[in-house]
């Protein structure tokens, strides 16, 4: 008979703007390789099916994020697999109804998880109703570097991790060699594929033609120190000899209304375009130069992709650490957490260093994985094809899981 439409169902959460990010790039990507095909739906199920703390992982997330020394704790202190087993444990017995029910409604042929907390309770929802032979489940991690061991799960079908490093993290986790494929970080379609013309960008954009362009930004949340490097930068850029920038400046805020509007008081020497949350982030990148940033791995992934070169000010401890070498180590950046010092960077990069900034920017461009996300799709369809045609996969309410906890 004819393919019936097979439901993918992508789990995410809110915490930085990254995940989602990833996610929307697989179901973007899945669209243009296999139209109808499949059914997309991306869900952050802890947010609509649980109570606390699951429904409220954003807001503790963003809240650990900003007392450093809280996320650090936590972020280490899961570490150890017995220790997040037993609290994932515990949370699932709690919501395990309301998490398959959820699941349940989207009827998934396949799972796709993008966070680190959504292996352990939707796979044992989904051995508990006897699917796990007949629901492909594969996890996209979207750590670069030094990631959550709660990423990785035995149980899955595939783990696609974004580098070598990770992919080494997994082996020695217990992930078997066939269950990991390393094709790089899911970044959106519309940055991998985008043909751009710097010129065009910079006149659409109404920026300056001419002077070279550092974009700031510090990840969704618009984290890190920008103020002082936006202030430190308007002076290293503007050349007091000849009293005339030698640069101009973009700062994008993202979700970080406080930040924009302290900014918005600011009087500037430079040209400076100040920003709130960009929908087309990849046409502000292909304007630029170069770009400061905490260490967040899809801004970081989607640079590469574009060739700039990169000043990271900033990481969030724990699974952002790593990525700073990752950019160091290759030569596509620098690291450094003084506004000061990043200024003088940008300045010496628009000025008598351009050699340095050519480089990097080469450099960068050799690490980019622009195909990264179409490979992952087709690994996924090639694992659904593999499982013969898909019978309706029965789902159905029993009771299995609850009656036995
Ligand atoms: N981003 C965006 N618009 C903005 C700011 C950020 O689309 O105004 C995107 C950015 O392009 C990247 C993601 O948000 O894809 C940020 O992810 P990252 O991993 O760098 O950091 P996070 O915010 O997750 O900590």
């Amino acid at each position: 008979g004819a393919e019936r439409t097979k439901n993918v169902l992508i789990l995410m959460s809110d915490t930085g703007g990254g995940h989602r990010a990833s996610a929307e790039a697989i179901r973007d990507a899945f669209r243009i390789e296999f139209g109808d095909e499949y059914q997309i739906f991306v869900k952050d199920v802890w947010k609509e099916y649980t109570g606390w703390p699951l429904n409220d992982m954003e807001r503790s997330y963003k809240f650990m994020v900003k007392h450093v020394q809280l996320w650090k704790v936590a972020f280490h202190s899961t570490s150890p697999r017995w220790i997040h087993s037993v609290y994932l444990a515990a949370i699932a017995a709690f919501y395990a109804k309301e998490v398959e029910a959820g699941l349940m409604e989207y009827k998934p042929d396949i799972i796709i998880s993008v966070h680190p907390l959504m292996q352990h309770i939707p796979l044992w929802v989904l051995k508990w109703q006897g699917l796990q032979k007949k629901v492909v489940f594969v996890t996209v991690i979207t750590d670069l570097n030094t990631c959550h061991p709660t990423w990785f799960h035995p149980s899955v079908n595939r783990c696609y991790c974004p580098s070598e490093a990770v992919a080494k993290r997994a082996l020695l986790d217990g992930i078997e060699e066939s269950q990991v494929r390393v094709y790089g970080l899911p970044i959106r379609p519309s940055f991998a594929r985008a043909v751009l013309q710097k010129d065009q960008l910079r006149e659409e954009l109404e920026m300056d033609p001419n002077l070279p362009a550092v974009l700031l930004m510090g990840g969704g949340e618009g984290m890190g120190p920008v103020k002082k490097t936006a202030k430190a930068l308007a002076e290293s850029l503007f050349d007091k000899n000849n009293e005339k920038p030698i640069g101009q400046l973009i700062i994008i805020c993202g979700r970080n209304k406080a930040l924009a509007s302290s900014l918005e008081a600011l009087e500037w020497k430079i040209p400076v375009k100040l920003r709130g949350f960009e929908k087309q982030m990849e046409k502000w990148m292909g304007a630029c130069d170069c770009i400061i940033t905490k260490a967040g791995p899809g801004t970081i992934a989607e640079a590469l992709i574009r060739g700039l070169p990169i000043i990271l000010n900033d990481y969030i401890p724990g699974q952002e650490k790593g990525n700073v070498p990752y950019v160091v180590d290759n030569g596509a950046g620098v690291f450094t957490r003084s506004p000061k010092e990043t200024a003088k960077i940008v300045a010496e990069w628009f000025s008598t260093k351009p050699e340095q900034l050519h480089t990097m920017s080469r450099n960068a461009r050799k690490l980019a994985q622009p195909e990264a996300v179409f490979d992952i799709v087709r690994d996924i369809h090639d694992l659904t094809c593999q499982r013969g045609p898909l019978a309706n996969i029965p789902y159905m309410l029993n009771s299995s899981f609850t009656d036995l906890i």
